[in-house]
This record gives C-alpha cells, structure tokens and sequence, in this order.
C-alpha cells in the first residue's frame, strides 16, 4: 500500500534543483521549502548539498532552525547530502559550528582536503547488490559515530552514507548520479517512519549507467 506522501526539498542554496528531479522520476510529490510554513503537510525534508554555513546562518535567519527540531520531534524524517549531512551531525568540526545535532556523528568538514576535493568513486552499500556511484565535492569525513547509528555504505574506511531511525545522511551526491537507490531508501522510511521497510515493498529498478550532471 502506497500512501500519498509529499517531501520538502531545502531550498536556500545549492544543488536542492537535482533532488527536485530524483523525487519526479520516483513519482514523489514534493516542494521546496524557504520558510517555516512551507513544512506544513510534509513527512520528510532533504537538506541539499551546498555551503553548510550558509545553510545553518539562513536557517536561524528565517525561523527554520526551531522549526526543523519541532518537524524532528513530531516525526518528520531528514535526508542530507554533503553540506545537508553536516547540518544534520551531532558534532562538526574544521571549525566547530551549529548543527541539528539528529544524528551521533561527528563529521569533519572539507575532510578531504583541497588536493581531492572533487572525486568520484564506486562502493558497495547495504542497500542493494548493485555498487553505487559516489560523487564527492568538497566532502566532509565521517569521523566517528556514536550509538543508534548504522553505517550504510563506507567508501575507505570512512562511513559514507549513515541512518539513525528516520534520519539519513551521505557525504556523497546521489542526486548528482542517475541511480535511485538513496533515494528510493529515503522514501521508503518516511512510508514507513524510520523503520526498516520490507524488502519487498522496494521496487526493484533495473540498474542504470551512471551519469554525472556537472
Ligand atoms: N564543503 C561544504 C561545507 O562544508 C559542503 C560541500 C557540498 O555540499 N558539496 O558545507
């Protein structure tokens, strides 16, 4: 059963444009979301890829910071890329900042230096048999997580793509890629509010050439 859902998309800066897209091909109804009232009616928010600082300062500016913790407490489920995954940490560092604090990570910004900070790499995830294209841009390090945390995917030895309960995180940019897969997980917990869904009820997608968009 199929429940009619729709997901906010954060929409301040960055690259929430290609998450629009990944929701479209999934047939997810979505909006964006600016201010406060845009998250009436969602069950879930992606937080983009972008400039975190930029992300946490307009937050504040625009009341969204108290109202993504109410979102939080009232069961709203959290999806974060890159700069959305630092937002989402517990602990930041490279320099310390304000973050949402959902998730028992501590995560290290532009963990990878200038030399490597754009790369795209191939792994395997706990969400498919199918290895994933991961596109990293000026990507933080997950340095440590705490308890309650699963680690989805690593690329290294870092953790790459991490849950806990309803709340997920990679410091790659699926929504860069034409694989579905993060997505459709995303989905898949906000049906089912953070619990794991049944294997089943994930369509299966034939697997799909990569593409990178920049
Ligand atoms: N380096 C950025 C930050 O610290 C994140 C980069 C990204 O989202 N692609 O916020």
């Amino acid at each position: 059963m199929t429940s009619e859902i729709r997901i906010g998309i954060l929409a301040i800066q960055g690259d929430y444009e290609a998450h629009a897209k990944m929701l479209d091909r999934l047939g997810v109804k979505w909006t964006y979301v600016r201010q406060s009232a845009d998250l009436e009616g969602l069950a879930g928010i992606i937080l983009p890829g972008g400039e975190s600082t930029t992300h946490v300062k307009v937050l504040r500016e625009e009341g969204l910071w108290d109202a993504l913790q109410r979102f939080h407490s009232r069961g709203g489920a959290f999806f974060g890329t890159c700069a959305g995954a630092i937002v989402l940490a517990r602990e930041v560092h490279n320099p310390a900042q304000a973050s949402l604090g959902f998730l028992n990570v501590s995560i290290l910004r532009n963990g990878y230096g200038r030399q490597l900070a754009s790369d795209v790499h191939e792994g395997k995830s706990k969400l498919g048999d199918e290895p994933m294209e991961m596109v990293f841009i000026r990507a933080p390090i997950i340095e440590s997580v705490g308890e309650g945390v699963e680690v989805l995917a690593k690329d290294a030895a870092h953790p790459v793509l991490v849950q806990q309960g309803r709340s997920l995180a990679a410091t790659f940019h699926p929504e860069l890629t034409n694989d579905l897969t993060v997505h459709r997980h995303f989905v898949a917990m906000v049906r089912h509010k953070g619990q794991k869904p049944p294997s089943d009820e994930i369509p299966d997608e034939a697997a799909s050439p990569a593409r990178i968009i920049h």
